[in-house]
């Protein structure tokens, strides 16, 4: 297995992190003022990094594509933000978040990244109640917690079914208090096109300004990218339509290793997909599981009269139905963590037991929580995601139990970064969802938001001084260096190719495409021949997406045509690493789930005698394999074990 250097620090796990922030080199302040950071992204990962460092003194300047950072994907999080700080008193510790997290990432994650991110999970609610986050509170005023899959304490903290929008809030609150003071000058409506690197080291972006359509070029002493997830490649998604891949995809291709593409997660509770002519999937927040049970009934005769609405669900009675996440995993129940949540509802759907017309959905049924709580504190603690489910479906989940089927919903993989959060290229990083590193192969709830929140506050400070103090020497750049007019002559003429093409077919038609291959052979199971399928048939939808796309509008003007365009080249790309990916390791482990290797109870078989790494892809060239380079796993404190959730 191939050396990495991902700078984990010596000694015992518990003191990896204090060693590092002690020994680790600092700027000192009237040299930060000499440094320029450019910080790509403004959810909750880039504004919290941007607020911090610009706290710290360092020049920054952050962009998105959107109108306002406030809009970046990170605000449609709902249920909840993890942290150990075991206030119910029921046995939590920084230990345990730990250990949930490697084994809900099925043994696919390093030790240290995780250890220290349930380290600093505590500060993070700190920090956000200073910066007054209204988090649900008990009666006698403590911060509430409820409790999300994978774990057997309740460590969720939450603001009602906003806590995404909340927290966002906080940080933007933060960085706007930069932006005033002058230390944050802030892009929105700029989209990153390119990095560009300098004697081997990251110095600076093209970006387009999406409003004039002109191409821009920015000097950074490092470049950060926060620009989240990327499971928008399978069209459908929980995510917000703008997410995408290019940002990152642009680094891949400039030499940054892409780590496990094929770590997706696929979430149990979303609205089922209703129609051809969809564009976006709602999920219904994991936080409902912790009073509403999924079932289906246990009679085949029961699930086809609902698909023929001959029969209701509230006429099925309880010794009818199956509640098959408690039968199946008792200690867990219905909160199991998602991949195996996800799994065990498309098994029943597939045995026939499918509820509504298409067979693809479960119920999720609060009647026994109204019964025991009362309807006003369900309304409480979940009333905005009802009022939504009622909206959508038209159907009042307070009488009627929700439906709900997998969708998208996470990706884990992402840049490969060491343990200071750098990629294999200098002076860049990425953070938040676009980074592998923290979930392995399955990502538990309400720990994204704290390892974006972790990495921006709490670790890039640290250790992006650690590389920034050997810079301070380095005089801002000349955006007129041969390295940033080549760069943006390339962003151009791939604008220009993209724009002459004058096909036939839009962008949607050909991303629906690419989800519906991506769906059906890299979704919730996959297997060899699938898989080889699937490479195949990407490689012609994208050929057939470079003769036929038709792209109205015009360069040097607002165009989002051209701005999805330019994100589905990426995508068409991605999506075959995505497969390759996924058809080497012969191994099911977390969100990938391999047919070929399952127990006889149908569970997640992994091999760790040969999978147990971190696949980093290196991009060769167009048209061209990419090199597997192979991060080996060393698991020091945590024994290998089968998850169990029984
Ligand atoms: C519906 C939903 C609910 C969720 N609920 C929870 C939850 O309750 N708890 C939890 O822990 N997790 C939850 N998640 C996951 C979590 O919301 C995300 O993983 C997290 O918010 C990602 O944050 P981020 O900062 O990494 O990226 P994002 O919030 O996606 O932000 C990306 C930023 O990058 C910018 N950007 C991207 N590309 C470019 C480019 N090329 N140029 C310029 N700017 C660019 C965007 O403009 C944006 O500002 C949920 C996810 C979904 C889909």
């Amino acid at each position: 297995m191939q050396k990495f250097n991902s700078k984990v620090p010596k000694g015992p796990l518990t003191e990896k992190w204090s060693s590092f922030k002690d020994s680790g080199k600092l700027v000192n302040p009237p040299n930060k003022r000499k440094l320029d950071i450019i910080i790509i992204g403004t959810g909750l990962a880039g504004a919290s990094a941007a607020a911090s460092l610009a706290e710290l003194g360092f020049n920054v300047k952050v962009f998105c594509y959107q109108d306002s950072p406030r809009r970046a994907h990170s605000i449609a999080a709902q249920g909840g933000i993890n942290a150990a700080k075991n206030y119910p008193n029921d046995g939590d510790s920084i230990y345990r978040l730990f250990y949930d997290t490697i084994k809900g990432g099925d043994y696919r994650a390093r030790e240290s990244n995780v250890y220290r991110l349930a380290e600093v999970s505590n500060t993070i609610i700190d920090q956000c109640v200073a910066q007054g986050v209204p988090f649900a509170r008990e009666y006698s005023g403590l911060l509430e917690n409820r409790s999300f899959g994978g774990a057997q304490v309740s460590r969720t903290f939450y603001a009602r079914g906003q806590t995404g929008q909340q927290l966002l809030l906080g940080a933007y609150g933060s960085l706007c208090r930069q932006i005033k003071l002058g230390n944050v000058k802030l892009y929105h409506r700029h989209e990153m096109a390119d990095v560009v690197i300098i004697d081997n080291k990251a110095r600076g972006v093209i970006v387009r300004n999406l409003v004039t359509g002109e191409l821009e070029r920015y000097f950074g002493h490092a470049v950060v990218l926060a620009t989240g997830g990327y499971g928008n490649v399978f069209y459908l998604s929980t995510n917000a339509m703008g997410c995408n891949t290019s940002a990152i995809w642009k680094v891949y291709k400039k030499g940054a290793y892409f780590a496990n593409p094929c770590y997706t997660q696929i979430h149990p509770t979303c609205i089922p997909v209703h129609g051809d002519y969809q564009s976006k999937l709602t999920l219904m927040s994991e936080s409902l599981r912790n009073d509403g049970r999924i079932w289906v009934p246990a009679d085949i005769e029961d699930a086809k009269k609902l698909r023929a609405k001959t029969l209701k669900a509230v006429d099925i009675p309880e010794e009818k139905r199956d509640y098959f996440l408690e039968r199946r995993y008792p200690t867990y129940g219905n909160l199991v963590p998602r991949d195996v949540a996800s799994r065990a509802s498309k098994e029943r759907c597939d045995a026939g037991f499918g509820v509504n017309e298409t067979g693809l959905a479960v119920f999720l049924d609060f009647s026994e929580a109204i019964e025991r709580l009362g309807k006003n504190v369900i309304e409480e603690r979940y009333g905005n995601l009802f009022q939504m489910y009622h909206k959508i479906v038209d159907e009042d989940p307070y009488k009627n139990p929700m439906m709900i089927y997998p969708a998208v919903h996470y990706t884990m993989g992402g840049l490969w970064v060491d343990y200071e959060l750098m990629t294999n290229i200098q002076g860049l990083y990425a953070l938040g969802e676009c980074n592998f590193s923290d979930h392995g192969a399955n990502r538990l709830g309400a720990s994204a938001l704290m390892q974006g929140l972790a990495d921006g506050y709490f670790v890039l400070p640290y250790t992006i001084q650690n590389y920034l103090a050997d810079e301070i020497k380095v005089p801002r750049m000349s955006t007129d260096l041969p390295e940033f007019v080549e760069a943006e002559n390339n962003v151009r003429a791939q604008i220009v190719k993209l724009m002459s093409i004058k096909g036939s077919r839009t962008v949607d038609y050909f991303h629906k495409l690419l989800g519906t291959i991506l769906w059906e052979y890299v979704g919730m199971a996959r297997n060899e021949k699938g898989l080889e399928k699937a490479i195949e048939l990407i490689k012609k939808l994208r050929e057939e997406f470079w003769v036929d796309v038709m792209i109205p509008g015009e360069i040097n003007a607002m165009n989002v045509e051209l701005e999805k365009a330019w994100r589905l080249a990426d995508f068409l790309e991605l999506g075959e690493l995505l497969a390759r990916d996924a058809l080497h390791r012969n191994e099911s482990c977390g969100g990938h789930f391999r047919e070929e290797y399952q127990t006889e109870e149908g569970e997640a078989l992994r091999n760790d005698d040969d999978f147990r790494y971190v696949a980093a892809w290196e991009y060769t060239g167009d048209n061209k394999e990419p090199k597997l380079n192979k991060e080996e796993l060393i698991f020091e404190n945590i024994e290998l074990k089968q998850r169990v959730y029984k």
